[in-house]
Parts: C-alpha cells; sequence; structure tokens
C-alpha cells in the first residue's frame, strides 16, 4: 500500500515538474482558472462584449477591434458558443498563415495543420510532420503565439528538447524564456471558460414603468 502511494505521489511530482520545466507542453486550466464575465480574451487583451437580441443581424459574432458585439435571434441562443465559434474561425485562419510564414523562414516543411481544443496541449509536432494547435492559442499575445509556432516547427529539425534544438528556437525567438515563463503563469486565463449572457436592454416601455407616479395622478380607489 504504502509502495503505491509513494508510485502515486511521485507521478504527481514529476507531472508538476514538468509542467514548470515544459510549460509550453500542458494546458489545462489549473488553479487559476479566471473567467471575466462580459469579457473576451484575444490576443492578448481582454475586450467587453455586448451581447444584442435582434432579427436585424445575422447570428454570429463581429469585432470591432474594441468590442465584441454578439448577435442573437433567440434569447435561448448561446452567446459563448457562437463566440468560441468565432475565436476558432479566427485560430484556423491565423495559425495556419502564420505557420506558413514561420516556416518559409525556418526553411522548413510542414505536412498538415489540425486545430483542436485539446484541454492538456497547447500545440505538438508528430514524426509525419502534422502539426496540431489548440484553437485557445488566438487568446494569447502574439508574441506568445509565435513563439508556440517556431517551438513546433524546430522540432522539424529536432525532434527533441536538445541544446542545438532550443539554440534554433532562440534564433528566432530571443525572449523564448520569457515566453515560457508566460505560458505557465497564464494557463487559468487562456483555459478560463467564456462567461457572457444576453442582458435585455432597456426599452421606452421600461423606463416609463420606473418613472415615479405623476402627482396629479387620479386613482380609482
Ligand atoms: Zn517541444
Amino acid at each position: 500500500m504504502a509502495d503505491t502511494d509513494s508510485v502515486v505521489s511521485d507521478v504527481k511530482l514529476f507531472i508538476e515538474r514538468l509542467k514548470k520545466e515544459m510549460p509550453e507542453v500542458f494546458g489545462g486550466a489549473g488553479e487559476n482558472a479566471e473567467t471575466e464575465a462580459g469579457k473576451v480574451l484575444y490576443e492578448g487583451k481582454l475586450y467587453p462584449a455586448q451581447v444584442h437580441l435582434t432579427l436585424d443581424q445575422e447570428e454570429g459574432v463581429d469585432f470591432t477591434e474594441e468590442v465584441f458585439n454578439v448577435y442573437l435571434q433567440t434569447p435561448q441562443a448561446d452567446p459563448n458558443t457562437l463566440t468560441e465559434n468565432w475565436l476558432r474561425a479566427k485560430a484556423a485562419d491565423v495559425l495556419k498563415e502564420k505557420t506558413a510564414e514561420w516556416a518559409a523562414k525556418l526553411g522548413v516543411e510542414y505536412n498538415n495543420i489540425v486545430i483542436k481544443d485539446q484541454q492538456t496541449l497547447w500545440a505538438s509536432c508528430s514524426a509525419k510532420k502534422n502539426i496540431n494547435y489548440t484553437y485557445r492559442i488566438i487568446k494569447m499575445p502574439t508574441a506568445i503565439r509565435d513563439y508556440l509556432i517556431v517551438h513546433e516547427l524546430a522540432h522539424l529539425v529536432h525532434m527533441n528538447h536538445g541544446e542545438e534544438y532550443w539554440q534554433l528556437v532562440g534564433q528566432y525567438c530571443p525572449d523564448y524564456k520569457a515566453h515560457r515563463r508566460w505560458l505557465n503563469d497564464n494557463r487559468g486565463a487562456v483555459f478560463a471558460p467564456l462567461d457572457l449572457q444576453y442582458t435585455p436592454e432597456k426599452t421606452e416601455n421600461e423606463t416609463v414603468q420606473t418613472a415615479p407616479a405623476p402627482q396629479n395622478g387620479q386613482t380609482n380607489a
């Protein structure tokens, strides 16, 4: 029994150490997951979200560079799902475009890019030269995003985390050590679920209802 316990705690310690040593490997919200109600984390900044119920606009998300406008056509529609879908589509576009750019700089060729919703990994690279990313990378500052891309592409040259591997990463990302610290410290924010909801806007009728009764009002009492 004691042996099993100590093995389990060894494994736990090992994983905790690995999380610190290889922050780009492990995602997961951890203890410090903080959800900012009514806000959307995008490219390293928290933006306010406004949820509108309207038949005039197609259901979906419009980002103005300052605010996320989320348009619902029924009160039952989920603004969180709509916004997550927008982030996923954006992540696919941006990660494919930026990976192609960085691959040209590094002079490497990859096979395929797949965008996933991985709960435990930010990104990975297979021996078949396929690269996987979690769409949540779109929530990170662009410098961190670029570091993760370079991290994976550098594995096409060195399939390990040896000295030569880090030298190659450092050549294209001189600040990679700070980026690794950022990943370690901000895992919670990047994995926190969205918390958006529709709050009915005040209509003219509601304004009248909450106004004080007129002084000279006649009552039937
Ligand atoms: Zn790696």
